[in-house]
């Protein structure tokens, strides 16, 4: 808990460590019962210990002070005893607003101490629910890479990271060469596993802040955070590194080879624009024997 949460409940927190009364309720009860009795048990008091001759009007203030007195305490104690329910409802309202969790206390035994017990662990669970519908949503169900919707958003990201901080961009389109042979020769299976295992070495093979993605059937995106010689060096390494793989099966082994084409992002371009050229120069690839890495560039005019 943070220190301002755990400030906010100190009174509950040494309420709770007298033990008595356990519950909330008796907690409310006691508080309300000194607030009731506490006039008249100045009075008595005064009766008993004080002078013999006691006089209206100095009963009439006691009483007066007792009560005020007693007012202020119980309307604030109240209000102390009150902060283990708002804190709950902040929690919730923080986390449906913002998307925030705040770090309750669930360690209280009363019915407020459950209660906020409760809304931790609820908070928790709906939180690691949306997180694993989120990747789910965004991950294909094949490979574990992100998938075409996924990849389309963070192709966005990246270029607008890249316009925005000066980066040098590349923008990789890579398609298995000949992939329905296999499918026909070994079955679709055999093909599966050939896309996983190409996906596995892809991620290896990638930097950290560079990514792929699959786009499509045995297509994959691949976007790199170099500047162009240092995408052509990764985007070959990937082909060559792929081209050396033996998919090893219950019933067979496999070698494929892949084409790629890229491009180099241009400032405010546009996810389908650098797809667009990385699909032509990865036509070109096809066009160019397979087995091959293709590039495509904006064209600039001068004057
Ligand atoms: P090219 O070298 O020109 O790319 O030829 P290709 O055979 O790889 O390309 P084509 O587009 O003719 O065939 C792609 C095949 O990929 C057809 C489709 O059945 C297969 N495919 C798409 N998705 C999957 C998948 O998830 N698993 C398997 N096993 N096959 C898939
Ligand atoms: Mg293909
Ligand atoms: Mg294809």
């Amino acid at each position: 808990m943070s220190r301002t949460l755990a400030d906010e409940l100190w009174f509950y927190r040494w309420f709770s460590h007298l033990g008595w009364p356990r519950s909330y309720l008796g907690k409310i009860f006691l508080l309300g019962f000194l607030a009731t009795h506490l006039p008249l048990l100045s009075l008595v008091g005064y009766f008993v210990f004080g002078p013999a001759n006691i006089s209206k009007p100095t009963v009439f203030w006691l009483v007066l002070l007792a009560t005020l007195a007693d007012t202020t305490f119980f309307l604030w104690a109240l209000q102390q005893l009150f902060k283990p329910l708002r804190l709950a409802m902040r929690a919730l309202s923080v986390y449906l607003n913002e998307g925030q969790t705040l770090q309750l206390p669930t360690h209280f035994q009363d019915e407020a101490g459950l209660l906020l017990g409760n809304v931790a662990y609820a908070v928790q669970r709906f939180e690691q629910r949306r997180v694993a519908l989120e990747q789910l949503a965004s991950e294909d169900f094949l490979t574990g890479l992100l998938n075409r919707r996924a990849a389309d958003d963070r192709l966005q990201q990246s270029l607008r990271l890249a316009t925005r901080d000066g980066l040098s961009l590349g923008v990789a389109m890579l398609d298995v060469d000949q992939f329905k042979q296999i499918n026909d020769h070994f079955g679709h299976g055999v093909g599966d596993q050939v896309l996983v295992t190409l996906s596995w070495h892809l991620k290896q093979l990638l930097r950290g802040s560079d990514w792929a993605a699959r786009w499509g059937g045995e297509e994959f995106l691949i976007v790199l955070f170099s500047r162009p010689a240092g995408v052509e060096t990764a985007l070959e390494r990937v082909r060559t590194s792929l081209a050396r793989l033996t998919v090893v099966t219950d019933s067979t082994e496999v070698k494929f080879t892949v084409s790629i084409g890229y491009t180099m992002a241009q400032p405010n371009d546009q996810p389908q624009s650098c797809i667009e050229r990385a699909d032509k120069a990865l036509y070109e690839a096809k066009q160019s024997g397979r087995n091959c890495l293709k590039s495509h560039q904006v064209e600039v005019f001068d004057g």
